[in-house]
């Protein structure tokens, strides 16, 4: 009967069998009668089909939009209005504050744009940021996302030699009109993909970069079935060859893995001091040990820096001492010799003075020899005490200076520690957070991501201090520590800020999250207990968490962190309190 009824008929009979039916004329009883007469299934009151067609025609020429569009693709699945209210309010959210993200982006490129890069030179640089402005033709999304990829880019790319042009190349793509059916959005993106991360990948294969920007651009171009045919062979051709690439750099990277591993034991073996270096060596090569991620490999570079600078300024002073040591060694055996001189020069006058007296035929004419002997014994007594004290003085300085070396053999051993990191628990220290939270910040700003901070303060502290002696609380720190870092993802960053204070940063992270980390490790904290003379104690913390804002300086996040944390303390201790976020400026 459906078959053949027009939607005005259908709509037409549902009234009729409303009012013979004496239903309700809501809208649930028309729509559940007009299927019923179509014969088609009736829906639930979901519009599923339509939000999923909404979500195919959406542009996704950059990261966020695609994030976007995803959050609200998974919401129309799982039918949840709130999930899609939640991504909608999300992106209005985001809207509202692009002047911030602006100002932190362009702040880093000019950063970078200043900074001297080993492979880059001003003018490349220009004509990069020249690419870009040309190639986004009044797009801010897409120049936001292109200019961020750039500062991305000459942020890494310090010892690279990979030349400006191509790091950046993948920027330079030619912007379609969003168009209006789903396969035109997928080839959209598909194009995208090719250009921007496929393209953007291939810096050391210029022929299956160039390969894969003109398949995207033909992408974008093709109009029939017959060409997609055709870039479909194309594309199985380019994807066979991405393996042999993938392949070589996974080789690569692993060779040069094993080169800086194999740097670092002979770099072990030229030093002065093993155990220091040891140290070093082992959390690099621990570093080393796994897939790097973008911050591990800062990391693995600043303490390189480290290592190389502190260890050349103090290897300078060691060999000074030595240096001074050598000198006085030579000093001493000149001493020697004119001392050996001298005494060699004694017995032979005395045994010039023996013959004499020996062949003397009366005593008067002694007096004169034994007036020789004894002036020659006074000589070679003063020549032997002058000795004995220049002996005296140069061990006295030997002794300083072996002194002096085994001081900058101490330093040395902990100068690493010493730079960005506690050295009692391994934590960063303040000068490690302020340079971690600088990097997290503008990451955080670029990216659009959120970046939590909280403060943690060691609830009671001081009773255990007086309790069970200042080693036991400086035990009990280690111990703390110890957890945090088990506990903690590699991304996240513990600093020691005070005494029984640690700062912890946690990048793309939000606010609720960071509770939930806190709190597992909160939990993991009574799970593992402290021993202290056989006592079995339980350590705890209370915290305050809050997110940090994309310009917020340092000591603003950490003092809202700080109320939040003692208000954790005010209301019972060992727990978590979140701080509000900063307000946003007018
Ligand atoms: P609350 O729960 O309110 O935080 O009380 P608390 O006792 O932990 O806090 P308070 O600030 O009164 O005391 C902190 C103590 O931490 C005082 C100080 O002796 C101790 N402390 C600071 N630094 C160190 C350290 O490096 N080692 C040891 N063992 N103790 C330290
Ligand atoms: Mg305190
Ligand atoms: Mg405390």
């Amino acid at each position: 009967m459906s078959d053949a009824m027009q939607p005005l008929e259908i709509a037409r009979e549902a009234l009729r069998r409303l009012a013979m039916r004496q239903l309700q004329p809501t809208p649930e009883n028309y729509r559940s009668l007009y299927h019923e007469i179509a014969g088609t299934k009736a829906d639930d009151l979901f519009p599923e089909r339509a939000l999923k067609l909404v979500c195919s025609t959406l542009p996704r020429l950059n990261q966020s939009q695609i994030e976007f569009v995803e959050r609200l693709e998974s919401a129309v699945v799982s039918r949840s209005w709130s999930a899609i209210s939640g991504s909608l309010v999300g992106l209005l959210r985001a809207q509202a504050a692009p002047q911030r993200k602006w100002t932190a982006l362009l702040k880093d490129l000019f950063k970078q744009f200043e900074r001297n890069h080993d492979s880059l030179t001003y003018a490349q640089k220009q004509m990069a940021i020249q690419q870009v402005l040309d190639s986004s033709s009044g797009e801010l999304d897409a120049l936001y996302a292109r200019l961020s990829k750039l500062a991305d880019n000459w942020e890494s790319c310090e010892s690279s030699d990979a030349p400006a042009a191509e790091s950046h190349g993948h920027g330079i793509h030619k912007i379609v009109p969003a168009l209006d059916n789903s396969d035109a959005a997928l080839r959209d993106l598909f194009a995208s993909t090719l250009e921007g991360v496929v393209g953007g990948l291939l810096i050391s294969a210029p022929e299956l970069r160039d390969e894969a920007l003109a398949l995207g651009q033909a992408l974008r171009d093709v109009r029939d079935m017959g060409g997609v045919d055709d870039l479909a062979s194309k594309l199985r051709n380019l994807v066979y060859r991405l393996n042999w690439v993938v392949d070589d750099q996974a080789e690569i990277r692993a060779g040069l893995l094993s080169l800086l591993d194999l740097l670092l034991k002979n770099i072990g073996e030229l030093v002065l001091d093993d155990r220091w270096m040891r140290g070093q060596i082992d959390s690099l090569r621990a570093l080393c040990d796994h897939p790097l991620t973008a911050r591990e490999l800062d990391e693995v570079e600043r303490r390189l820096r480290e290592v190389i600078e502190r260890q050349g300024s103090l290897r300078g002073n060691i060999d000074d001492a030595k240096h001074q040591i050598k000198l006085m060694l030579a000093g001493f055996v000149e001493q020697l010799g004119s001392f050996t001189d001298a005494t060699s020069g004694f017995g032979e006058k005395m045994e010039g003075y023996a013959e004499t007296i020996a062949a003397a035929d009366d005593i008067g004419s002694l007096q004169g020899v034994i007036a020789e002997v004894i002036a020659a014994t006074h000589s070679m007594r003063a020549t032997t005490e002058k000795s004995r004290a220049e002996v005296d003085n140069m061990r006295d300085r030997v002794r300083a200076a072996e002194a002096e070396i085994e001081r900058l053999q101490v330093e040395l051993e902990q100068t690493s520690e010493k730079m960005r990191h506690d050295p009692l628990t391994g934590a960063l220290n303040r000068k490690g957070l302020e340079e971690s939270y600088a990097k997290e910040v503008s990451r955080a700003a670029r990216r659009g991501s959120l970046l939590c901070l909280a403060v943690l303060d060691i609830d009671n502290f001081k009773r255990l201090n007086d309790t069970y002696g200042h080693n036991t609380g400086d035990e009990a720190l280690l111990h703390l520590v110890g957890t945090v870092r088990d506990c903690l993802r590699p991304h996240d960053t513990l600093s020691r800020y005070g005494g029984e204070e640690f700062v912890i940063l946690l990048p793309e992270t939000s606010v609720e999250d960071s509770v939930i980390v806190l709190q597992r490790l909160q939990r993991e904290l009574t799970k593992r207990y402290f021993l202290a003379n056989n006592d079995k104690l339980l350590i705890t913390f209370s915290a305050g968490v809050t997110v940090v804002g994309h310009e917020e300086p340092q000591t603003s996040a950490i003092e809202r962190a700080d109320v939040a944390m003692y208000q954790a303390k005010a209301t019972g201790k060992n727990r978590v309190v979140i701080a509000p976020e900063q307000p946003i400026a007018a």
